[in-house]
Formats: C-alpha cells, sequence, structure tokens
C-alpha cells in the first residue's frame, strides 16, 4: 500500500513493533480471496465465479452437520502469534459460554500499524465453516448451505473490515498531529474499556452493527433471502457474548453513526488529555473520517492450520 510507505517513510513513530516468527506460515495456508464484495448477493453460482476456493469448499460446505468443531488448537496457535495483547480485531479464542463465539474468534484483522509484511484481513476456514452451520441452523436449514457460507463470508469479512476502518480514521488524525495516535489513545481505550466495562467497548458492536447493514444492502436484490438473514445476524449478534452482543443496538446507519462519534471523541481525549473534550457530534462535521485508508483488496485472505483434515479435500492451490 503506498500509502503506508509514506508514512512510514516520514512518520516512522506512530508505527508499533511485533515481532512475529518468521517460520509462521509453515504452520498454515494462506489463500487469496478475490472479492468478497463482488460475489455475495449472487446465489445461484454464475460461470467465472470469481472465488474457486469457495466453490472448492462448497462439497464441503454442503455435507456440514452442526457442531462444527473449531480447531481450537490452530486458533490457540494464532492467538499466540497474533493476539497476546488484546487489541481490536485481533484474533480470540471462543468460549464455553453457550454464545456463539464472535467474529474475532473465527477471522481476524491484522493492523498495518504493527504488521507491515502481513497486515489485513484473515478468514479461517474452520470459522467460516463454523459460522456458515451456526446461521444454517439458526435459519432451520431454509436455503442450501452453500448461500449460508457466502452470507457467513461476507459477516466475517465487514466485521473485520471495519476494525481497518477505524485504524484508517486514527491515520488521519495522525497526519494532522504528526504522532502516534492509532498505537496509543485508541488502543489503550479500546483495552481499558474491554477490560473493564466490555459493554462499552464500542468498536466490537459497532463492526457487528456494521456488518448487519452492510450484509442487508448486499442482498437487497434478494429480498427473501436477505429477510431471511436479517433474523438471523440479529440473534447471532444478541446470542454473542459482550461486547459483541450490543452489535443490535447499532444496526442502522444513524444509530451506529451516532455510536461511533461517541467512540473516537473517547478514543481521541485518550490521545489528547490535554485538549479540550467535545460533543460526539464534532466527529460528523468532517464528512466520512473512517473511510478506507488505502487499498486493502489484495490483503483479505482465507487461513487454514496445514495438518487440517480440509486440506485432503481442497485442492490448494498457491
Ligand atoms: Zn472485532
Amino acid at each position: 500500500m503506498i500509502h503506508e510507505t509514506i508514512l512510514r517513510e516520514q512518520l516512522p513513530e506512530v508505527f508499533g513493533q511485533c515481532d512475529v516468527p518468521e517460520d509462521w506460515r509453515t504452520d498454515f495456508d494462506l489463500v487469496a480471496i478475490p472479492d468478497p464484495e463482488q460475489d455475495v448477493e449472487s446465489r445461484t453460482k454464475e460461470p467465472g465465479h470469481p472465488d474457486p476456493f469457495f466453490d472448492a469448499l462448497s462439497e464441503t460446505i454442503s455435507g456440514l452437520r452442526y457442531p462444527v468443531a473449531i480447531e481450537q488448537g490452530a486458533m490457540a496457535q494464532l492467538v499466540t502469534l497474533f493476539g497476546r495483547v488484546p487489541r481490536p480485531g485481533a484474533p480470540i479464542t471462543a468460549e464455553n459460554d453457550g454464545c456463539p463465539p464472535p467474529p474475532d474468534a473465527l477471522a481476524f484483522y491484522l493492523p498495518f500499524h504493527y504488521y507491515p509484511t502481513w497486515w489485513g484481513i484473515y478468514i479461517t476456514v474452520d470459522g467460516l465453516l463454523h459460522l456458515t452451520e451456526v446461521f444454517s441452523t439458526m435459519g432451520n436449514h431454509t436455503f442450501p448451505r452453500h448461500h449460508y457460507g457466502l452470507a457467513a463470508r461476507f459477516f466475517l469479512y465487514a466485521h473485520e473490515f471495519y476494525h481497518y476502518r477505524i485504524e484508517s480514521l486514527a491515520t488521519r488524525i495522525e497526519v494532522t498531529h504528526r504522532r502516534p495516535v492509532y498505537i496509543d489513545g485508541f488502543e489503550r481505550h479500546y483495552r481499558n474499556t474491554l477490560n473493564y466495562s466490555p459493554t462499552e467497548c464500542l468498536e466490537e458492536a459497532l463492526a457487528n452493527g456494521y456488518a448487519y447493514e452492510r450484509l442487508q444492502l448486499k442482498l437487497k436484490n434478494d429480498p427473501a433471502f436477505r429477510d431471511h438473514m436479517q433474523a438471523i445476524t440479529l440473534q447471532y449478534i444478541k446470542t454473542s457474548r459482550p461486547p459483541y452482543q450490543r452489535g443490535h443496538a447499532f444496526r442502522t446507519y444513524a444509530a451506529r453513526k451516532k455510536g461511533e462519534c461517541l467512540w473516537v471523541e473517547d478514543s481521541h481525549h485518550e490521545t489528547f488529555p490535554q485538549l479540550k473534550k467535545l460533543k460526539p457530534t464534532i466527529w460528523e462535521t468532517g464528512g466520512s473520517f473512517s473511510r478506507g485508508f488505502g487499498d486493502i483488496r489484495s490483503r483479505i485472505q482465507y487461513i487454514l492450520p496445514r495438518p487440517s483434515m480440509l486440506k485432503h479435500r481442497i485442492n490448494l492451490k498457491p
């Protein structure tokens, strides 16, 4: 990403350090997701379907039976690699709390402020299969599993993309203030709320609200499936654990905008306590502060552990 290169050259102090062992890739396969925005609305597969890996998964998806075990060992390894410090979008482990696993236990986002080589969105294949079956079960298997699979993949992608949007917003503030913002107050505010008052950790709730609304918009030409998925994603969010559960309060654009302004003003205040605190509506004055900062399309990937059982069924092409 050219913008990231310029920033790194001129403002190296805004970047953080995260050491990842050089050889971590030997335990995982990565497969590019060509364009998760493109094909979610097409329930019937067209020739030239842009995601051959998803096609290859379809057979597995059709044969799914609940519950699908997430390979906890692999997720634990990813948490050790990328999630030791709680950060927005970092991988977390699913808990045995009776709640469906939240998006960050099935997919994750690595920010460019910490990972110059590996930043981007990762969707774990086990996580995708798991959420597919959660959706299918919540929907009484009304539609073919393939359709739930596309919806699950889009939901996970959109949730993680929201973390990228907030990182982009913090980056714009760095451009004007010439000092760390994302790795400073924004990260601290996330961690403080997550640790001491999880329902106030709005970024995760906002990310779920964003994913909910984006999926609804994507399915606008398919009202039957859209309405079906509306009920399912709402149930998924409402039955999740905090802070993800609160996403249902941010499922409209207006509510989310309000919540985002509050989250950003509080994060900004944590970064710059010497500046006067304003009403959150101040963030409505600049249009879309949280628009994506660069081009993330080449950085969206499936990730699966090398010893995965799936590997025997899917013809992986590097
Ligand atoms: Zn998240």
